[in-house]
């Protein structure tokens, strides 16, 4: 099983220049070396030092007790670093971490600084909490990076170690001392399954398939010793509530869910399981289609980090955590190489543009642990559960690290390839050097993407007697009639197919290929079952979605106080504000209107006359942009019904008389019946209406 394939590591490589290859230098000038010091300077290094000296609870462990995952993903993603050739970041840094990470580990293999530093009797005893299969997962990972950078062998070696230990412990069966039990925080499944690729060692693949057909089967225990001192978390918080195979439901905490289920389609995709494939397209139904923040993020609810019920999407409360979106992203992505199917390009594209992006600030050195999509005036923000703005690190440091991770490899997820030729899921400028149909290919792409839609193919190398097939993702919410394709200066046909343009021909160098795709505003609206978002509309333009920020609103306007004017499209501008010059190229521009009347009662009589509102221009900004500024409340979805009047548009029409004494403006202060979101009401109810 498998329908496509992932370039090598080095086979694309990003222009500077670009955003993406802009971002991925910011990398590794600014976030690497900021993760680095900010992981010595939370202990994690002294962590792993007090495990190699060997005398338990001599002193505290520092930290969160899986700090050792922290200095692992800091590792990896040096790794992948290292391939762009540009030196690589903070090798003193590397040289500390990878001497302390041998001498800590014991002579079986074992490696858990917070164990082996305080709690030796405790090793493997409480699977629920004590993320040791988690944090072995996050070494796994780190040397599966150095293995396919060739960044040296160091972390290869503890990692083979490692493995031998736990095909020691877990894959014997009970009764011959082996342990039965899967890890409180999916991770090691994926962990295990890379590893295998890496090294072909199939006991690692076989380790992997146990771990998933053991979760949720109600004989396998999930022991604990009540390390974190509690018993409310239920087991579906730990996704260990029914057997993968028999779950419909995306639930539970969304980062261990997103994790899981990467490594099912792993596993899924190794052993040519399709049922188990199957499973995990269920859940993504149900996720994707019920339970997804327009952002891409995931997790409704800051209670357990959990995913929620279908349709609980607040924007104000959303959790929308920076791991969950790059667990999606490694999870859209197996789906993506399973199935060839553009949805999971699709869903891949849009977090990482709105939330992945967004987590790390323009300076590279702070960063959104949850990406809620609004931020309200008089905001808490009393701790690191929802600041309103990027902090430089967190107590819980998962997320940092885990964006320096993925950046520092975004170019090896852009391009597949298959039999018959390469696939093109998300624009970018750069080349691309490898190998189709058996012969050598090189090509050069230029787009000025995520803000323009047209992007030109160069074929620089490649033997022209062979025909391969060049394929192209439509963008997002165009058919394929609306892409322009020229080859050579000729206006070109291509099958469509799947959400593909797809153009076989036999290539020669010198041919030139240029994709022009319309970039127009959209406007998107709710599913009325998502009521927090009800009577509000969204603004998206290419990959990029569009916020409301206060400093941008005239005369200084609450977010919370505006509406929408009318129903007409925003306009594109490239006066952006200042502040942003340099890092945001378009803006939008819309007419809205601001109720400042006198403050009314919390609750009051619907009959009571409505709040008068005046002209208030709107000016939208990229959501990843968001935050860059000074600190001020912000919005994604914006309300089309004024404020102070109910959403049936009565009170509306009122307010429209009442302040304009004058028709002149068509639509203008008659939100609600024409909304779009509303017009979705109205036909789903008369639906329901006619049915019943
Ligand atoms: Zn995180």
């Amino acid at each position: 099983m498998g329908r496509l394939w992932p370039l090598g590591l080095r086979e694309v490589v990003l222009a500077g220049g670009s955003t993406l290859g802009d971002w991925q230098q910011r990398n590794h000038d600014r976030t690497l070396p900021h993760c680095a010091e900010q992981v010595v300077a939370s202990g994690a290094l002294r962590n792993l030092e007090r495990a190699a000296r060997g005398q338990p609870g001599a002193e505290p462990h520092e930290g969160m007790h899986f700090s050792d995952s922290d200095v692992y993903k800091v590792l990896e993603a040096l790794a992948w670093d290292s391939v762009r050739g540009a030196g690589t970041a903070t090798s003193e840094f590397a040289e500390q971490a990878l001497g302390l990470i041998e001498r800590a580990q014991r002579p079986d293999g074992y490696l858990n600084s917070w164990a082996q530093g305080q709690r030796p009797d405790l090793v493997w005893k409480d699977l629920r909490w004590g993320h040791e299969l988690y944090c072995a997962g996050h070494l796994l990972q780190a040397a599966v990076a150095e293995r396919r950078a060739g960044w040296g062998e160091r972390l290869s070696e503890v990692s083979n170690r490692l493995v031998g230990h736990l095909l020691q412990t877990f894959s014997r069966r009970e009764g011959d001392g082996g342990l039965v039990g899967v890890c409180g925080h999916p991770l090691v499944e994926t962990a295990l399954v890379e590893h295998y690729r890496c090294t072909g060692d199939a006991a690692a693949l076989e380790l992997a398939q146990r771990q998933v057909e053991l979760r949720g089967r109600p004989d396998v225990g999930l022991p604990t010793t009540g390390l974190l001192g509690d018993r409310r978390f239920p087991l579906s918080y730990f996704l260990h509530h029914v057997p993968v195979r028999e779950r419909t439901s995306a639930t539970g905490h969304a980062v261990r869910e997103l994790y899981l289920q990467a490594g099912v389609v792993d596993v899924a995709t190794e052993t040519g399981d399709t049922g188990l494939l199957a499973a995990s397209e269920a859940i993504w139904e149900d996720l994707f289609s019920k339970k997804t923040y327009v952002t891409g993020a995931h997790g409704s609810r800051h209670r357990d980090e959990s995913i929620g019920d279908p349709y609980e999407l607040p924007s104000d409360r959303a959790y929308a955590e920076t791991c969950a979106a790059i667990a999606s992203f490694q999870w859209n992505w197996r789906l993506l190489l399973a199935t060839g199917q553009a949805r999971y390009a699709r869903e891949m594209e849009q977090v990482f543009w709105n939330t992945v992006a967004g987590s790390v600030s323009r300076e590279g050195t702070a960063f959104y642990y949850s990406n809620s999509l609004q931020v309200r005036t008089g905001h808490d923000a009393g701790d690191e559960d929802s600041p309103d703005h990027r902090l430089p690190w967190y107590q819980c440091a998962c997320c940092p690290p885990n964006l320096a991770r993925l950046l520092g490899s975004i170019q090896a997820y852009l391009v597949t390839r298959d039999g018959s030729g390469l696939q093109v899921h998300m624009p970018f400028s750069g080349t691309i050097s490898t190998r189709v149909a058996g012969t050598a290919v090189e090509l050069a792409l230029r787009t000025g993407h995520p803000w323009e839609g047209a992007t030109t193919i160069d074929v620089l190398g490649c033997d022209s007697s062979v025909a391969w097939e060049l394929s192209f993702r439509a963008p997002d919410g165009q058919g394929p009639g609306e892409v322009l394709l020229s080859l050579n200066g000729q206006r070109a046909q291509a099958s469509s197919d799947g959400g593909y343009l797809r153009l076989s021909r036999r290539w020669a160098p010198g041919d030139r290929l240029e994709i022009s795709a319309p970039m127009p505003v959209r406007t998107i609206e709710p599913h009325w079952r998502a009521d927090a978002l009800r009577g509000c509309v969204a603004f998206q333009r290419g990959p990029l979605l569009y916020c409301l920020e206060a400093q941008d609103l005239d005369g200084g306007a609450a977010v919370e106080d505006v509406t929408l004017e009318g129903t007409g499209t925003p306009e594109v501008t490239g006066e952006v504000p200042e502040a942003l010059d340099g890092y945001v190229k378009f803006a939008l521009v819309a007419r809205g209107s601001g109720t400042d009347g006198p403050p009314r009662p919390l609750y009051r009589d619907r009959a009571a006359p409505p709040a008068g509102a005046r002209p208030v221009p709107l000016t939208l900004v990229p959501y990843f942009a968001r935050g860059n500024r000074e600190l001020a409340p912000m919005r994604v979805w914006v309300p089309t019904a004024p404020a102070g009047a109910p959403a049936d548009g009565r009170a509306a029409t009122a307010t429209r008389e009442a302040d304009s004494g004058e028709t002149e403006v068509p639509g203008a202060g008659v939100p609600g019946a024409e909304a779009p979101a509303n017009r979705a009401e109205q036909t789903a109810s008369s639906v329901v209406t006619s049915e019943s």
